[in-house]
């Protein structure tokens, strides 16, 4: 530790060693068992080596791991089915992960313009706080300075504007807008839930304008909200949907969707990946949509949802010194912190129950889908706990 490492810097990574996993358990090399609701930042959807998961990765490892796209692959087509069967989508490109689908969810918008005649039709507004990614386009679509410095100009053709502010988006459409990108709730941003009602005139904005509407659900997509989609809960639909962390319960998968209309200038050649949609990764989203499309298993997810978030509530009521505000929809929670939230993360990391950070003072909760109402209220307690701790931290200082 602290001595020269042969990785990039890049990561200020906590001083944890986990050997493996066990659904919602994460085992140190020292053998502490950690409560995981990071779950690798909503990635594994159905915990650590879920048995559906394993067996299916095994049983395609051994079949064949890699075609390329040269080639036809049958678990692209599954996939792609019964993500179009489920969802406002008709096509689905698969990519490795969220920014790849994001680049591919730009670049459909962007092309649908030129397809019909309007290629100066390339700016897509997106909205203050937003998280898209680390490449260059999503760094600038994410539009934030803290990403965006010392990496040359900043990609053109993105405009942003403040969230949920519906006067500005209207003035920031022009003739040169392609398309309006959000995330229905900002996960990196601090778990900001966007209002129905703001996500509905969206809808009706492009739709007089004619521009594509992105939802980007990498992060809220996959049963995380309680519904399959966040969008499923608004009313209206978009035209481009980006995908990743959940759909791969772990595996590197995502995915652009969108309709036949907007994907209509998404012709041979203009788009690819090597890896995209290989047969490994396929096997896995298949797996994981067989568990989330099951009968009953979103309606776990919201039971259990109700369970944190009636335990939240309790716990600001109790700790309104440590607890300011709770967030989000379904199991996708945050607590925004009255002490710095880098505090609680560590007070409740030494109750030995894992949370993510997050923009605004807020902390994640993001358990797998899986969580039983038992392991929710083993966690509740050790956040008690660390409230507990925090409370008392407090009041020595000022006695
Ligand atoms: C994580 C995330 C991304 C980027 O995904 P990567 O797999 O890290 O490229 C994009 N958008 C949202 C909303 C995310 O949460």
């Amino acid at each position: 530790m602290a001595e020269v490492t042969p990785l990039f810097e890049t990561y200020a990574r906590a001083p944890l060693r986990f050997e493996r996993g066990e659904g919602v358990w994460l085992i140190a090399e020292d053998g502490t068992r950690y409560l995981d609701f990071a779950a690798g930042v909503a990635v594994n959807s159905l915990g650590h080596a879920h048995p559906h998961l394993v067996s299916a990765l095994k049983e395609q490892a051994e079949k064949v791991w890699h075609l390329s796209n040269l080639y036809e692959v049958p678990g692209q087509e599954k996939l792609a089915a019964r993500m179009t069967a489920a969802t406002f989508a008709d096509k689905v490109f698969f990519t490795n992960s969220g920014a790849e689908a994001l680049e591919c969810a730009i670049k459909t918008a962007r092309r649908y313009h030129f397809a019909k005649g309007q290629p100066e039709k390339f700016h897509i507004i997106t909205f203050e706080g937003a998280f898209h990614g680390r490449t260059l386009a999503t760094i600038a679509a994410g539009g934030q300075a803290k990403y965006l410095e010392g990496f040359g100009p900043k990609a053109p053709g993105f405009d942003q504007v403040p969230f949920e502010d519906l006067a500005a988006l209207k003035a920031a459409i022009n003739e040169d807008t392609a398309a309006i990108l959000i995330e229905p709730i900002q996960g990196e941003g601090g778990i900001r839930v966007a209002s129905k009602e703001f996500l509905q005139a969206l809808r009706a904005l492009c739709d007089e304008h004619g521009l594509m509407l992105i939802f980007d659900e990498v992060q809220t997509g996959i049963g995380r909200t309680g519904k399959l989609f966040a969008y499923e809960a608004t009313g209206i639909a978009p035209d481009i949907m980006a995908v990743a962390k959940g759909i791969g319960g772990g595996f590197p998968l995502g995915a652009c969707l969108a309709t036949q209309e907007a994907a209509v200038g998404m012709v041979a050649g203009t788009h690819g990946s090597t890896y995209g949609g290989n047969p490994l990764a396929m096997a896995v989203g298949n797996a994981v949509l067989d568990v989330v499309l099951e009968d009953g298993f979103l309606e776990h997810v919201r039971d259990v949802a109700l369970v944190f978030r009636q335990g939240i509530a309790s716990l600001q009521d109790r700790f309104p010194d440590v607890i300011e505000e709770v967030r989000g929809e379904g199991l996708m929670l945050g607590i925004k912190a009255k002490v710095p939230s880098a505090d609680l993360l560590k007070a409740i990391r030494a109750q030995k129950l894992l949370a993510v950070p997050a923009g605004e003072n807020v902390i994640r909760l993001l358990p797998p889908l899986t969580t039983t109402a038992a392991e929710a209220r083993e966690g509740l307690a050790r956040i008690e706990r660390a409230a507990e701790q925090l409370t008392s931290v407090k009041h020595k200082a000022s006695a």
